[in-house]
């Protein structure tokens, strides 16, 4: 059914401007996607010092004002610079003495400030801009407060009318710090730090936490993580006031923009495919790959791709335990990824004990990405816990086999193999044991070594698999259209 909504999406980042994980790609997807479906939707980001020039010199100036922003009344400036990609409005705000700095983040002591008044700024610009949204979607703590200025600076006001989502991409981030700090940038009024909605303990405050109980509906990116986030191991300390609010929780799970991640028209392999060619072309990429990195150019070894934020997160400690278990003659690693210097290091040494086998690039790049995705064989994915995870889904795509954790996102969106029914897109383990990890492995690389029939059919049964945004867009439309409808 075409709709004919107008949802504003509040985030601290969208690709193609500014990425750092899997928040980036979902604010450049799904407003694409809900644009195609007939929604009007308007994206309003920071404007970062960081986001390239060439984007910022598409962009127009569509006005300013001065807000008042603090509990002091100190009052800052919001400019607003326009573009428009493929459909979707990009508003940008605009005041370099908060987004002058880092890469977009910087530490939690100045990013608080910053999304304090990027939450209040998006709103008075979309009060400026005279368009108000049926639906604010807002994101992760960077936007949790827009729900809270919304039924209380913003009540009154045209985009008071506006409903709220605030979607939940990670837990983990909480823009938690003293309840002083929170109460001067944010100028919210006094009395609602008397109340647990705000409060983390006695000196602290919680952004999201006062989101979360603010908003019309939260929901978060997979069905297991909506689950998974009411107990107490997975709820990063909130887990009773999620399980409190649990009847405006719901989970759904990402897909991914399957033009941005088309393996048939990507300028960045060495040999662009398809499912009916895809066998001969991963050779190629896998061959082009190793060159790149260095790794002993056999297009029989079996090569394992790791793509990620190098955090204990992502399960690098089950990795790291079992690493030199991983590496036989038949194996190679290749690692992309930033972060924890625990880890970088790990992962460095790891490739100066095992030149040809192991590379560790230790760096974001988004074109060798796309090449590691396209030239292994398998992508691992063990996290301690996952909301959803797109890489997973990227690797399916390009017929790239999945070996995760069951958790989260990864548990919804990878079945595991079934060698008696010849079913499933992965291989996948159960508790966070790095025994279990070492054995997904192994079950992986047997196949591919052993049955490479069976593992090619499941190479394709993953390209096949709709991993697009069209069924999980429909059902965020359904949200939209169920809260729009709401007296
Ligand atoms: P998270 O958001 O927790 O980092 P996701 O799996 O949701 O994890 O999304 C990660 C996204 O970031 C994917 O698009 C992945 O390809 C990309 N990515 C992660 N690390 C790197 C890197 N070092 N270089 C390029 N892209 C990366």
């Amino acid at each position: 059914m075409p709709s004919n909504m107008n949802i504003a999406f509040i985030g601290s980042e969208s690709y193609p401007f500014v990425k750092t994980g899997g928040l980036g790609d979902v604010m450049y997807a799904l407003p694409r996607a809900l644009s195609r479906d007939g929604c009007t939707v308007r994206v309003l980001m920071p404007l970062y010092n960081c986001i390239p020039q060439k984007f910022k010199d598409q962009m127009t100036y569509r006005g300013s004002f001065m807000m008042d922003q603090c509990m002091d009344g100190r009052a800052f400036y919001v400019g607003i610079m326009e573009s428009e990609l493929d459909g979707v409005i990009y508003d940008f705000i605009d005041n370099r003495e908060f987004f002058d700095w880092g890469n977009p983040y910087t530490g939690l002591w100045e990013d608080i400030p910053k999304y304090c008044f990027f939450s209040k700024a998006a709103l008075a610009a979309l009060n400026f801009l005279g368009w108000v949204p049926d639906v604010v979607h807002c994101h992760d703590w960077q936007a949790a407060l827009v729900p809270v200025y919304l039924r209380t600076r913003f009540a009154g006001t045209p985009v008071g009318a506006a409903r709220s989502i605030l979607t939940i991409h990670n837990l983990r981030f909480q823009g938690i710090c003293s309840i002083q700090h929170l109460k001067y940038w944010s100028g919210l009024p006094d009395y609602l730090f008397d109340y647990p909605v705000f409060k983390q303990n006695e000196d602290e405050a919680n952004m999201f936490k006062g989101g979360l109980a603010y908003a019309d509906r939260v929901t978060t990116v997979s069905e297991t993580y909506a689950q998974e986030i009411q107990t107490s191991f997975y709820g990063e300390g909130l887990a009773g006031h999620l399980y409190y609010h649990r009847a405006k929780l719901s989970g759904i799970v990402n897909g991914i923009d399957v033009e941005q991640w088309d393996s048939a028209a990507d300028k960045l392999l060495a040999a662009p495919y398809d499912a009916s060619n895809v066998l001969q072309a991963k050779r190629e990429n896998k061959r082009a790959l190793q060159e790149q990195l260095g790794l002993e150019v056999d297009e029989d070894k079996f090569v394992i791709g790791l793509i990620s934020r190098l955090t204990d997160q992502k399960g690098l400690d089950l990795v790291n335990a079992v690493f030199t278990e991983l590496l036989d003659d038949d194996t190679q690693v290749a690692i992309l990824g930033t972060g924890d210097p625990r880890y970088e290091g790990a992962f460095r040494y790891y490739e100066s004990e095992n030149k040809g086998r192991v590379c560790a690039y230790i760096s974001y790049n988004e074109a060798l990405a796309h090449r590691i995705y396209a030239g292994a064989d398998a992508l691992l994915v063990p996290s301690l816990f996952e909301p959803c995870g797109l890489t997973q889904l990227i690797a399916m795509r390009y017929g790239t086999v999945p070996i995760v954790r069951e958790t989260g996102g990864l548990k919804d969106t990878v079945l595991p193999y079934n060698e008696y029914t010849d079913e499933g897109n992965g291989f996948t383990f159960d508790r966070y044991e790095a025994d279990l990890l070492a054995d997904a492995v192994a079950r992986a690389k047997a196949l591919y070594l052993k049955d490479r029939d069976r593992w090619n059919e499941m190479v394709l049964r993953d390209m096949e698999k709709d991993v697009s945004w069209a069924v999980s867009a429909n059902r965020y439309l359904d949200l939209y259209r169920e809260l729009k409808d709401m007296e």
